[in-house]
Protein backbone atom coordinates (compact mmCIF):
# COMPACT_ATOMS: atom_id res chain seq x y z
CA UNK A 1 0.00 0.00 0.00
CA UNK A 2 1.14 3.29 -0.39
CA UNK A 3 -1.41 5.40 0.27
CA UNK A 4 -1.59 7.61 2.96
CA UNK A 5 -4.16 6.82 5.44
CA UNK A 6 -6.66 9.98 6.27
CA UNK A 7 -7.50 8.70 9.80
CA UNK A 8 -10.90 9.84 10.69
CA UNK A 9 -10.89 8.36 14.16
CA UNK A 10 -8.10 10.03 15.23
CA UNK A 11 -8.84 13.19 14.00
CA UNK A 12 -12.41 12.99 15.67
CA UNK A 13 -10.82 12.47 18.88
CA UNK A 14 -8.94 15.77 18.56
CA UNK A 15 -11.99 17.43 17.48
CA UNK A 16 -13.84 16.07 20.19
CA UNK A 17 -11.60 17.16 23.06
CA UNK A 18 -11.49 20.73 21.15
CA UNK A 19 -15.33 20.85 21.24
CA UNK A 20 -14.89 19.87 24.99
CA UNK A 21 -13.48 23.00 25.59
CA UNK A 22 -15.45 25.41 23.76
CA UNK A 23 -18.80 23.84 24.43
CA UNK A 24 -17.06 24.57 28.69
CA UNK A 25 -16.58 28.42 27.98
CA UNK A 26 -19.85 28.46 25.96
CA UNK A 27 -21.42 27.03 29.03
CA UNK A 28 -19.89 28.88 31.46
CA UNK A 29 -20.30 32.04 29.93
CA UNK A 30 -24.33 31.58 28.88
CA UNK A 31 -25.35 29.54 31.91
CA UNK A 32 -26.11 26.76 30.40
CA UNK A 33 -25.54 23.84 28.08
CA UNK A 34 -26.10 23.52 24.15
CA UNK A 35 -29.27 21.77 23.91
CA UNK A 36 -29.91 19.31 21.11
CA UNK A 37 -33.59 17.95 20.61
CA UNK A 38 -33.50 14.41 18.69
CA UNK A 39 -36.58 13.58 16.98
CA UNK A 40 -37.38 10.30 16.45
CA UNK A 41 -40.58 8.50 15.24
CA UNK A 42 -40.39 4.68 16.27
CA UNK A 43 -40.13 1.88 14.31
CA UNK A 44 -36.49 1.88 13.09
CA UNK A 45 -33.79 -0.35 14.70
CA UNK A 46 -31.00 1.52 12.96
CA UNK A 47 -32.52 4.60 14.12
CA UNK A 48 -32.57 3.49 17.78
CA UNK A 49 -28.66 2.79 17.56
CA UNK A 50 -28.05 6.24 15.91
CA UNK A 51 -30.21 7.96 18.71
CA UNK A 52 -28.05 5.90 21.26
CA UNK A 53 -24.87 7.01 19.77
CA UNK A 54 -25.45 10.79 19.36
CA UNK A 55 -27.17 10.83 23.10
CA UNK A 56 -23.06 8.97 24.16
CA UNK A 57 -21.37 11.55 21.94
CA UNK A 58 -23.39 14.77 23.28
CA UNK A 59 -22.52 13.57 27.01
CA UNK A 60 -18.67 13.27 26.01
CA UNK A 61 -18.19 16.97 24.83
CA UNK A 62 -20.99 18.57 27.40
CA UNK A 63 -23.98 18.88 25.24
CA UNK A 64 -27.65 18.10 26.89
CA UNK A 65 -29.45 15.41 25.02
CA UNK A 66 -32.89 16.04 24.78
CA UNK A 67 -34.75 12.84 23.09
CA UNK A 68 -38.41 13.75 21.61
CA UNK A 69 -39.54 10.11 20.85
CA UNK A 70 -42.70 10.05 19.05
CA UNK A 71 -44.99 6.47 18.54
CA UNK A 72 -44.82 4.64 15.27
CA UNK A 73 -48.34 6.11 14.54
CA UNK A 74 -47.57 9.87 15.20
CA UNK A 75 -49.60 11.86 12.21
CA UNK A 76 -47.72 14.39 9.61
CA UNK A 77 -49.43 17.29 11.70
CA UNK A 78 -48.15 15.84 15.35
CA UNK A 79 -44.68 15.41 13.93
CA UNK A 80 -45.26 19.02 12.76
CA UNK A 81 -46.44 20.57 15.66
CA UNK A 82 -43.46 18.84 17.42
CA UNK A 83 -40.95 20.51 15.27
CA UNK A 84 -42.56 23.96 15.21
CA UNK A 85 -42.94 23.86 19.60
CA UNK A 86 -39.23 22.91 19.33
CA UNK A 87 -37.88 25.53 17.35
CA UNK A 88 -39.83 28.01 19.11
CA UNK A 89 -38.11 26.65 22.69
CA UNK A 90 -35.58 28.90 23.63
CA UNK A 91 -33.74 26.30 25.79
CA UNK A 92 -33.51 24.01 22.67
CA UNK A 93 -30.42 24.92 20.43
CA UNK A 94 -30.29 22.40 17.31
CA UNK A 95 -33.06 19.97 16.51
CA UNK A 96 -32.26 16.72 14.61
CA UNK A 97 -34.98 15.16 12.84
CA UNK A 98 -33.87 11.14 12.50
CA UNK A 99 -34.59 10.40 8.77
CA UNK A 100 -35.85 8.32 7.57
CA UNK A 101 -39.40 8.35 8.31
CA UNK A 102 -41.97 6.00 8.57
CA UNK A 103 -44.08 5.77 5.61
CA UNK A 104 -46.96 7.62 5.57
CA UNK A 105 -45.05 10.64 7.02
CA UNK A 106 -43.44 13.34 4.57
CA UNK A 107 -39.85 14.20 5.43
CA UNK A 108 -40.25 17.58 3.53
CA UNK A 109 -43.41 18.77 5.62
CA UNK A 110 -41.40 18.41 8.63
CA UNK A 111 -38.01 19.80 7.87
CA UNK A 112 -39.94 22.92 6.78
CA UNK A 113 -40.92 23.64 9.92
CA UNK A 114 -37.54 23.91 11.28
CA UNK A 115 -36.59 27.45 12.52
CA UNK A 116 -33.46 27.19 10.11
CA UNK A 117 -31.18 28.35 13.20
CA UNK A 118 -31.56 25.38 14.56
CA UNK A 119 -31.11 22.86 11.39
CA UNK A 120 -27.88 20.98 13.05
CA UNK A 121 -28.35 18.84 10.22
CA UNK A 122 -28.36 20.82 7.49
CA UNK A 123 -31.25 20.10 5.85
CA UNK A 124 -33.75 22.69 5.71
CA UNK A 125 -33.55 24.50 1.99
CA UNK A 126 -32.60 27.88 3.62
CA UNK A 127 -29.40 25.77 4.67
CA UNK A 128 -29.04 25.13 1.66
CA UNK A 129 -29.71 28.19 -0.11
CA UNK A 130 -27.13 29.85 2.13
CA UNK A 131 -24.48 27.00 1.50
CA UNK A 132 -24.99 27.83 -2.65
CA UNK A 133 -24.66 31.43 -1.53
CA UNK A 134 -21.09 30.73 0.15
CA UNK A 135 -23.04 32.39 3.45
CA UNK A 136 -22.91 31.69 6.71
CA UNK A 137 -25.06 28.90 7.45
CA UNK A 138 -25.19 25.24 9.36
CA UNK A 139 -23.27 22.42 6.99
CA UNK A 140 -24.34 19.02 6.16
CA UNK A 141 -22.72 17.02 8.70
CA UNK A 142 -21.30 14.42 6.37
CA UNK A 143 -19.41 17.04 3.55
CA UNK A 144 -18.10 19.21 6.53
CA UNK A 145 -16.22 15.92 7.90
CA UNK A 146 -14.60 15.12 4.49
CA UNK A 147 -14.04 18.84 4.21
CA UNK A 148 -12.25 18.88 7.97
CA UNK A 149 -10.79 15.92 7.32
CA UNK A 150 -8.98 17.57 4.17
CA UNK A 151 -7.66 20.61 5.70
CA UNK A 152 -6.68 18.91 8.44
CA UNK A 153 -4.34 16.97 6.44
CA UNK A 154 -3.12 19.78 5.36
CA UNK A 155 -4.64 18.89 1.55
CA UNK A 156 -4.61 21.53 -1.14
CA UNK A 157 -7.92 22.48 -2.95
CA UNK A 158 -7.07 25.49 -4.75
CA UNK A 159 -6.74 25.06 -8.43
CA UNK A 160 -7.41 20.89 -8.27
CA UNK A 161 -9.68 19.05 -10.09
CA UNK A 162 -12.54 17.56 -7.45
CA UNK A 163 -14.79 14.60 -8.60
CA UNK A 164 -17.67 13.99 -6.62
CA UNK A 165 -19.73 10.83 -7.22
CA UNK A 166 -23.01 10.98 -6.09
CA UNK A 167 -25.49 14.16 -5.71
CA UNK A 168 -27.76 14.20 -2.82
CA UNK A 169 -29.11 16.81 -1.21
CA UNK A 170 -27.01 16.05 2.32
CA UNK A 171 -23.86 14.15 0.98
CA UNK A 172 -22.73 14.75 -2.72
CA UNK A 173 -23.98 18.54 -3.90
CA UNK A 174 -22.98 20.19 -0.74
CA UNK A 175 -19.70 18.37 -0.51
CA UNK A 176 -19.18 19.87 -4.46
CA UNK A 177 -20.27 23.33 -3.21
CA UNK A 178 -17.74 22.99 -0.46
CA UNK A 179 -14.65 22.54 -2.33
CA UNK A 180 -16.08 25.15 -4.88
CA UNK A 181 -15.77 27.26 -1.75
CA UNK A 182 -12.03 26.07 -1.56
CA UNK A 183 -11.82 27.01 -5.08
CA UNK A 184 -11.06 23.29 -6.65
CA UNK A 185 -12.63 22.65 -9.83
CA UNK A 186 -15.28 20.66 -9.06
CA UNK A 187 -17.21 17.92 -11.63
CA UNK A 188 -20.12 15.86 -10.31
CA UNK A 189 -20.87 12.40 -11.35
CA UNK A 190 -24.28 10.58 -11.21
CA UNK A 191 -25.95 7.50 -12.15
CA UNK A 192 -26.53 8.89 -15.70
CA UNK A 193 -23.00 9.83 -16.19
CA UNK A 194 -21.04 7.62 -19.03
CA UNK A 195 -17.72 6.13 -18.86
CA UNK A 196 -17.33 7.28 -15.11
CA UNK A 197 -13.97 5.43 -15.10
CA UNK A 198 -12.75 8.50 -17.19
CA UNK A 199 -14.20 11.25 -15.60
CA UNK A 200 -12.73 9.83 -12.16
CA UNK A 201 -9.17 9.60 -13.75
CA UNK A 202 -9.19 13.61 -14.50
CA UNK A 203 -9.32 14.04 -11.07
CA UNK A 204 -7.03 14.81 -8.18
CA UNK A 205 -9.53 14.87 -4.98
CA UNK A 206 -12.00 11.84 -6.02
CA UNK A 207 -14.98 11.87 -3.40
CA UNK A 208 -17.89 8.73 -3.19
CA UNK A 209 -21.34 9.38 -1.85
CA UNK A 210 -23.06 6.44 -3.76
CA UNK A 211 -23.78 3.56 -1.66
CA UNK A 212 -22.23 1.00 -4.07
CA UNK A 213 -19.94 -1.23 -2.67
CA UNK A 214 -16.94 -0.74 -4.34
CA UNK A 215 -17.52 1.15 -6.95
CA UNK A 216 -14.58 2.74 -7.48
CA UNK A 217 -11.24 0.56 -8.43
CA UNK A 218 -7.78 1.74 -8.22
CA UNK A 219 -7.59 0.94 -12.32
CA UNK A 220 -9.76 3.89 -12.35
CA UNK A 221 -7.71 6.23 -10.18
CA UNK A 222 -5.05 9.06 -11.14
CA UNK A 223 -2.23 8.00 -9.54
CA UNK A 224 -2.00 10.06 -6.07
CA UNK A 225 -5.42 11.19 -6.14
CA UNK A 226 -6.90 11.66 -2.98
CA UNK A 227 -9.73 9.77 -2.35
CA UNK A 228 -12.40 10.15 0.16
CA UNK A 229 -15.16 7.50 0.59
CA UNK A 230 -18.54 8.46 2.34
CA UNK A 231 -19.77 4.97 1.06
CA UNK A 232 -21.09 2.63 3.99
CA UNK A 233 -22.47 -0.49 2.84
CA UNK A 234 -22.92 -3.94 4.25
CA UNK A 235 -21.71 -6.56 2.99
CA UNK A 236 -24.06 -10.03 2.92
CA UNK A 237 -21.26 -11.30 5.61
CA UNK A 238 -21.80 -8.22 8.38
CA UNK A 239 -18.69 -6.48 7.06
CA UNK A 240 -19.03 -2.65 6.43
CA UNK A 241 -17.18 -1.43 3.42
CA UNK A 242 -17.23 2.49 1.10
CA UNK A 243 -17.68 2.89 -2.42
CA UNK A 244 -13.73 2.60 -3.14
CA UNK A 245 -12.78 -0.85 -3.34
CA UNK A 246 -10.12 0.18 -0.64
CA UNK A 247 -7.14 -2.79 -1.42
CA UNK A 248 -6.72 -1.61 -5.06
CA UNK A 249 -7.57 2.19 -4.53
CA UNK A 250 -4.36 2.42 -1.84
CA UNK A 251 -2.05 0.91 -4.02
CA UNK A 252 -2.84 4.13 -6.52
CA UNK A 253 -3.97 6.83 -4.41
CA UNK A 254 -1.45 9.48 -2.83
CA UNK A 255 -4.28 9.59 0.39
CA UNK A 256 -7.23 7.76 1.36
CA UNK A 257 -9.75 7.51 3.99
CA UNK A 258 -10.63 4.07 5.25
CA UNK A 259 -14.35 2.53 5.72
CA UNK A 260 -14.85 1.95 8.49
CA UNK A 261 -12.57 4.62 10.38
CA UNK A 262 -12.40 7.60 7.98
CA UNK A 263 -15.61 10.14 7.27
CA UNK A 264 -18.08 8.27 9.84
CA UNK A 265 -16.18 9.30 13.15
CA UNK A 266 -15.71 13.07 11.96
CA UNK A 267 -19.36 13.24 10.31
CA UNK A 268 -20.72 12.48 14.02
CA UNK A 269 -18.42 15.41 15.57
CA UNK A 270 -19.75 17.57 12.68
CA UNK A 271 -23.06 17.17 14.12
CA UNK A 272 -21.64 18.42 17.50
CA UNK A 273 -19.98 21.20 16.42
CA UNK A 274 -23.58 22.27 14.39
CA UNK A 275 -25.18 22.16 17.89
CA UNK A 276 -22.18 24.95 19.18
CA UNK A 277 -22.65 26.99 16.45
CA UNK A 278 -26.61 26.91 16.75
CA UNK A 279 -26.39 28.09 20.44
CA UNK A 280 -24.26 31.14 20.21
CA UNK A 281 -26.12 32.20 17.51
CA UNK A 282 -29.17 32.12 19.90
CA UNK A 283 -27.53 33.71 22.72
CA UNK A 284 -25.93 36.74 19.97
P1 LIG B 1 -28.30 8.67 -2.15
O1 LIG B 1 -28.83 7.30 -2.46
O2 LIG B 1 -29.24 9.76 -1.76
O3 LIG B 1 -27.47 9.18 -3.43
C1 LIG B 1 -26.62 8.34 -4.11
C2 LIG B 1 -26.05 9.06 -5.31
O4 LIG B 1 -25.21 8.17 -6.02
C3 LIG B 1 -27.10 9.56 -6.30
O5 LIG B 1 -26.82 10.88 -6.69
C4 LIG B 1 -26.99 8.59 -7.47
O6 LIG B 1 -27.21 9.18 -8.72
C5 LIG B 1 -25.52 8.23 -7.39
N1 LIG B 1 -25.27 6.93 -8.02
C6 LIG B 1 -25.96 5.78 -7.88
N2 LIG B 1 -25.41 4.79 -8.63
C7 LIG B 1 -24.36 5.34 -9.27
C8 LIG B 1 -23.41 4.84 -10.18
N3 LIG B 1 -23.42 3.55 -10.59
N4 LIG B 1 -22.46 5.69 -10.64
C9 LIG B 1 -22.42 6.97 -10.24
N5 LIG B 1 -23.30 7.50 -9.35
C10 LIG B 1 -24.26 6.69 -8.89
O7 LIG B 1 -27.19 8.43 -1.05
P2 LIG B 1 -26.56 9.45 0.06
O8 LIG B 1 -25.94 10.61 -0.63
O9 LIG B 1 -27.52 9.67 1.15
O10 LIG B 1 -25.42 8.52 0.63
C11 LIG B 1 -24.33 8.11 -0.17
C12 LIG B 1 -23.50 7.13 0.60
O11 LIG B 1 -22.95 7.80 1.72
C13 LIG B 1 -24.27 5.93 1.16
O12 LIG B 1 -23.42 4.80 1.16
C14 LIG B 1 -24.56 6.33 2.57
O13 LIG B 1 -24.71 5.21 3.41
C15 LIG B 1 -23.33 7.10 2.91
N6 LIG B 1 -23.49 8.09 3.95
C16 LIG B 1 -22.46 8.22 4.79
C17 LIG B 1 -22.52 9.09 5.83
C18 LIG B 1 -21.32 9.20 6.69
O14 LIG B 1 -21.43 9.70 7.79
N7 LIG B 1 -20.14 8.79 6.23
C19 LIG B 1 -23.72 9.89 6.09
C20 LIG B 1 -24.71 9.81 5.05
C21 LIG B 1 -24.59 8.90 4.04
P3 LIG B 1 -28.69 9.74 -9.16
O15 LIG B 1 -28.82 11.05 -8.49
O16 LIG B 1 -28.57 9.85 -10.64
O17 LIG B 1 -29.68 8.72 -8.70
Amino acid sequence: MTATILDGRALAKTLRAELRAEIQAFTDAAGSAPTLAVVQVAGDAASDRYARSIRKSCDEVGITFAHQPLPADTTQEALETTIRELSADDRVSGILLQLPLPAGLAAAGAVAQLDPLKDVDGVHPTSAGLLVQGLPCLIPNTPAGGMELLRRNGIALAGKRAMVVGRSNIVGKPMALLLLQQHATVTIAHSRTLDLAAVVREAEIVVAAVGRAGLITGAMLRPGAVVVDFGINVLADGAIVGDVDFVSAAEVAGAITPVPGGAGPVTNVMLLRNVLQAARALVL
